[in-house]
Parts: structure tokens; sequence; C-alpha cells
């Protein structure tokens, strides 16, 4: 009998992954603090990693991998994606909208004590990139000051403190009010719009398994905008953000094109060759492939489990917008996605399958339950 803790109530995708489990016969579900366990199904912030490894006799799996923020939170991302390419000589805004990371003027000024931090021994804090990011807004597309900015805060989420401009000071002055620092991202002013002039981002779900496998979900969704794009008014949020609960809450026609702002790879499919001539297959994921593989081969020295007492698996939510032209542009990564209800069973289902049977066989006493799911749950995913 194999046993797990669930620390995250909340998380829909890891209850189910929990109710799979148990409905198993051979997994038993234990309370969150207990110290023996098989798995830790953790909780998506301060998850105690240190009190992993230490059983006598027992291998531990954690489905987070510690230090995954260095691609999950904004600011983060654009670091490590800068460094990565940096190293390897490489353009850094090739498949990331060219970003800068900027901090509030006052934080900077706390920070001055560059000497006082030098006596005491602490590194000197990283200067921000104003200077950068005014550079490029000032030349970067031969327009001077019409090229569009989205400023983003760091740990923002579901659109909010968010602003976009074609004013630069206002965009920094924006950062300045905020409590924490923001990604200036160049603003994608031409993305691929669908039936209705409607801009849309697109979600996929890949999975990291304890030996660095890389596995994406065959199906994605896009989160369409129910209100056309309209590039003359950028503070009109329903057109230019495309998260699900904005839309929800603030678009008056919310659902008229899709059922919950949501579209299937089928459909979406279908719209790029009847629309574009091409397919998702040929025009599109081979750029979504190219970019996983980069970020997770950028942490992967930073996060890798190999050589630790216990094992992670993540699974990460990678959100995409694509330009008229087709290129894919990563947006950001999600270090503990939600799932749309209609793939649920099968993502969980693939969890199980590629991420803790390995460690843990099913046994004799286990009756894995396949209804409801693809026949072969792997082929849901592509190893990449
Ligand atoms: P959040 O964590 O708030 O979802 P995102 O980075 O996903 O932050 O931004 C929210 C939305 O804003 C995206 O879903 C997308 O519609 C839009 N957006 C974000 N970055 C850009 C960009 N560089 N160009 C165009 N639209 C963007
Ligand atoms: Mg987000
Ligand atoms: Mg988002
Ligand atoms: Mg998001």
């Amino acid at each position: 009998m194999y046993t797990f803790v669930n620390r995250d109530e909340s998380s829909s995708v890891y209850g189910t992954v929990a109710e799979l489990l148990v409905a198993r016969g051979d997994w038993r579900g234990l309370p969150r603090d207990s110290a023996r366990f098989h798995l830790m199904l953790g909780e998506r912030n301060k998850l105690p990693f240190g009190r992993l490894g230490h059983e006598p006799g027992l291998v531990q799996l954690v489905n987070y991998y510690r230090g995954s923020g260095s691609i999950c939170r904004k600011t983060s991302m654009v670091r490590t994606v800068q460094s990565y390419s940096a190293a390897a000589g490489s353009d850094p805004f090739l498949w990331m909208p060219p970003s800068f990371v900027v901090c509030p003027s006052r934080f900077l000024a706390e920070d001055d004590g560059k000497a006082a931090r030098g006596r005491l021994g602490l590194k000197p804090r990283r200067k921000d990139e104003r200077s950068e990011f005014r550079a490029a807004a000032a030349g970067g597309n031969g327009r001077g000051n019409d090229s569009v900015w989205i400023a983003k805060a760091s740990a923002g989420a579901k659109g909010e403190d968010i602003l976009i401009s074609s004013d630069c000071e206002a965009l920094l002055e924006f950062v300045d009010r905020g409590k924490q620092s923001h990604v200036l991202q160049k603003y994608i002013e031409d993305p691929l719009l669908l039936t209705g002039g409607r801009k849309f981002d697109m979600r996929m779900w890949v999975l990291l398994d304890h030996q660095y496998s890389i596995w994406l979900f065959r199906e994605g969704v896009l989160r369409t905008s129910s209100d056309p794009y309209d590039p003359d008014h950028l503070q009109d949020l329903t057109s230019h953000l495309t998260n699900h609960c904005l839309q929800e809450a603030h678009s008056a026609n919310y659902g008229k094109y899709e059922e919950g702002n949501e579209m299937f790879f089928q459909e979406f499919n279908r719209f790029l060759e009847d629309k574009h001539g091409t397919t998702l297959e040929s025009a599109v994921l081979p750029q979504v492939r190219t970019i996983i593989r980069n970020c997770l081969e950028a942490i992967r020295e930073n996060i890798s489990t190999a050589g630790l007492d216990y094992c992670s698996f993540q699974l990460f939510g990678f959100d995409f917008m694509l330009d008229r032209q087709l290129k894919v542009w990563l947006i950001e990564v999600n270090g503990a996605p939600a799932c749309a209800r209609k793939l649920l069973p099968d993502l969980a289902a693939g969890i199980v399958d590629i991420a803790v049977d390995p460690l843990f066989p099913p046994t004799a006493e286990g009756e894995v339950d396949r209804s409801g799911t693809a026949g072969n749950i792997r082929d849901v995913f592509e190893k990449l």
C-alpha cells in the first residue's frame, strides 16, 4: 500500500489525482502533516521541501520542483531567459517579447547604500533595466514612441496590475506607484485574430517528470476575448487582456463566440486550415516545442532533483500568443496551473501514469480504472 498527503485542497488537478489514486485501491491518503508517505501533493507556495527525503527506506515524491519560481514568476522568467541566452550567445528575445525588469524607484533609492551592503557582506542588488527599457522603447521598431509596451507586476495574475501604453514615462510611473518589480514587455501589437477580430492566448500543459523528461499534453486551449481587438483603445481591457476571469467579469459578450471563451485545438486547427492554409502541427507546435525545451533547460541545473534524497515532478502551464505571421511568443509560465474542466480527467490520469506510477508501480491490490479517459493514457502526451 502506498500513501500520500494532500496539502493543497484548492487544486482541482491534484484533487483529481488524489481521487484517482484512492479509487485504485493501492493508495491511501494520510493526514497532511504525516511524516511517512510516498507522495506529497504539496502547497503551491511555501512547500516544506525540507521535510522530504528523511524517512529511512522510503522514496518520496513531491509535485513541485524547488526553485521553479525562476521561470514561473514574471521578473524571474525574464532574467532567466536573458541569462540563459547570454550564456548561449543567442538573442534573448527570439521567442520572449523584448522584456525588461523595472523596480519602483523608491526601492532602488533604499538600496543606494551599496557600500554598507558591501561591509555587511551582502551582494549588491541588481540595478533595474529602466535605461535599457527607455532605449528599446525609443528606438526599437523604428517607429519611435509609437511602440506599445505592457507593464505587468511580477507576482500579478488574472490580468491585474497591468498597464498597456505607448507612453514610456507613463509606464515607468505606473511601476513606480506599484509595490513590486514589474516586467516591461513589448506588447504584441499585431496578434493573430479569430473570427470577429478577437485576440486570444494559448495555454498548453507540460509535465516534467522526476527524470526531467518533458511531456507535452497534446490538447491545449485558447482563452479568447469576446470583444474585438482595438489597437486604438489600449485601456479597453476586454479587447486586450484575454484572462478568463476578466472576460467573464467585464465583457458583455462573454460566451457569445465560444462557450466559456474557450476554444480547443480541433476547432483552432480548423480555423488555421480555413483562414490561413496551415495547421497547428506545421505552423505552431514546432515553435512551442522549442520554447518549452529552452525554458526547462534554462532552469535544469538549478532545480533538478538528481542526486537529492527525494524526487520531484511538476505540471506547468505555458501561455503563448501568436502574431499575424504565426510566430509564437511566450507570455508566461504558470507553476500551478488549473485545467479546463473537459481536459481534467485525461490530464490527471496522465500525471498518475507518467509521473507517479514509474516510482510506485501499481500493485496487485490496485486496479487501474481507465473508463472515461483515453485508452493508452500516455498517448495524450507527447514526449519532447
Ligand atoms: P497574468 O498572470 O495576469 O495572466 P499575463 O502575462 O498572462 O499575466 O498577461 C495577461 C494577459 O495580457 C495575457 O493573457 C494576454 O492576453 C495579455 N498580454 C500579456 N503580455 C502581452 C504581450 N506582451 N503582448 C500582448 N498581450 C499580452
Ligand atoms: Mg499568470
Ligand atoms: Mg496569464
Ligand atoms: Mg495566467
